[in-house]
């Protein structure tokens, strides 16, 4: 991309509603824009961003043999009165009334009309297990939207759906859904660390969720530091696997690690002092089982192989898909701007020609944009005719991890200069071998 042909509208001035670094920063590299209250509109480098997260949980989800689908943003009451849901839920639901006086609503989750899909079309236990799930947007009429697409009223989140025969089985879910959640987080570049919490509105006894250490967090958690040294990398999981899904989980959540309404003062302080912390933290995700909660009063039942019929063991398990631009730019940023890790980024590597219309820096700046588009990177490529500190000033706000910079007496010496945004290192070597570093 050229930067002189996208729309990248950057902002000089620090927006004076962002309270905290992801949101200012958002706001001032032009990724989002605030419609109302808690909605946003996805510019297109935000968009960016936001696509290549979704892309990460897909494959990750997939990799898990959970079955992607999608469902409607809008529901009808009636579902939600069969499980008891919709007079239960309260302020946040937003109630709908279409022109034939239907009350509908604006799904703030899905855990009624998944039950109702599998309901109309599963009946035997040999079409389990199951594991459904859509990346769609959700509305919440949150008392407090704030920071941004952190605590929006409409936002994306991955909710997926396991039915299993029985118990076991759905343990076995619970824990796939772990193992992936690791496995989507690292790459992201995040750590998230999974708590043993309370369940809300949804409801269940067995939960985790996944929390991002960042002082601008809304949860207060605790935690062994020893967790903090886990790493998932690259291992090869078997997810059909349930010992090997069940040692991973066990490695996870052996430390302590709990948010403050499951948080056990006896059992923290029982870890030795110099590794008990509190913190806060950004809630990025969540896993549930909660058996036959839905599946009981919405009839979704399956024959058993004795022919009895018994209703489904089930979980949701969620991600915060559109928070987590927030929680990541939260934990990668500097004071110049936002910092992406290589996963995410919307670029992959930003080109700096420090003499837009020069007769050697421009085909220099050409040549290089060829050759990375080339590799499979994405370049995006300051084609201004800008000052050389306004268009670094860019470069860093928007946080690509890696810059090369063209200038008319470097391609005299037959060099570029390649800077990596997180150390702030600089290189000076041929246009080829800054390539061939990236690819
Ligand atoms: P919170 O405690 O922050 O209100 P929640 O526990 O109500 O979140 P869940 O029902 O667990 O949310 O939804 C799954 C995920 O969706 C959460 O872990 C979070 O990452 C994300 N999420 C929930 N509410 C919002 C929101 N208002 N804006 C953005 N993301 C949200
Ligand atoms: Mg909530
Ligand atoms: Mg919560
Ligand atoms: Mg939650």
């Amino acid at each position: 991309m050229r930067l002189s042909r996208y729309f990248l509208p950057v902002l000089k001035e620090n927006p004076s509603e962002a309270q905290i670094v992801s949101h200012r920063y958002m706001l001032r590299a032009g990724m989002i824009k605030q419609q109302a209250a808690g909605i946003y509109s996805w510019l297109p480098m935000g968009f960016k961003v936001l696509k290549r997260i979704e892309q990460i949980v897909h494959e990750e989800q997939i990799r898990a043999g959970h079955i992607p689908l999608l469902m409607p943003t809008l529901q009808p009451a009636d579902l939600w009165r069969e499980s008891g849901r919709y007079d239960d839920y309260g302020e946040e639901m937003l109630r709908i009334t279409d022109r034939h006086k239907r009350e509908m609503l604006y799904g703030p989750t899905n855990e009624e009309m998944i039950t109702d899909i599998f309901r109309s079309h599963v009946n035997s236990y040999k079409d389990l297990p199951l594991t459904l799930y859509h990346i769609q947007w959700k509305f919440r009429d949150e008392i407090r939207p704030r920071f941004g697409v952190m605590r929006g009223r409409e936002f994306l989140m991955k909710d997926g759906y396991n039915f299993d025969l029985d118990f076991d089985s759905a343990i076995h879910a619970y824990n796939r859904h772990m193992v992936s959640y690791l496995r989507t987080y690292e790459r992201m570049g995040l750590q998230a660390i999974p708590m043993r919490a309370a369940s809300g509105p949804i409801g269940g006894d067995n939960t985790h969720e996944f929390l991002v250490l960042a002082s601008t967090g809304e949860s207060e958690v605790f935690y062994d530091a020893a967790i903090t040294d886990l790493k998932f990398g690259d291992r090869v999981v078997d997810y059909d696997n349930r010992e090997e899904c069940e040692a991973i989980v066990k490695e996870w959540t052996t430390p302590y690690a709990r948010t403050d309404e499951t948080h056990d003062e006896a059992i923290f302080n029982a870890i030795p002092e110099d590794r008990r912390r509190s913190s806060r933290g950004i809630e990025v995700g969540q896993i549930f089982y909660f058996g036959t909660k839905y599946s009981e009063p919405m009839g979704a039942t399956v024959v058993t192989a004795d022919g009895a019929r018994v209703p489904v063991h089930m979980g949701s398990h969620g991600i915060g898909v559109s928070r987590l631009l927030g929680a990541i730019i939260e934990a990668s940023h500097d004071d110049k701007g936002i910092i992406w890790p290589e996963g995410v980024t919307p670029f992959h590597v930003g080109i700096v020609n420090l003499k837009q219309g020069d007769s050697s820096t421009d085909p220099a700046c050409e040549a290089l944009y060829r050759e990375l588009s080339a590799k499979g990177l994405e370049p995006l490529y300051d084609d201004r005719d800008e000052r050389a500190g306004a268009k670094f000033a860019t470069m860093d706000l928007i946080g690509l991890p890696w810059r090369i910079t063209v200038g008319p007496r470097g391609i005299a010496s037959g060099k570029v200069e390649l800077t990596c945004r997180r150390t702030g290192e600089s290189e000076e070597l041929s246009a080829g071998a800054a390539v061939d570093r990236l690819a």
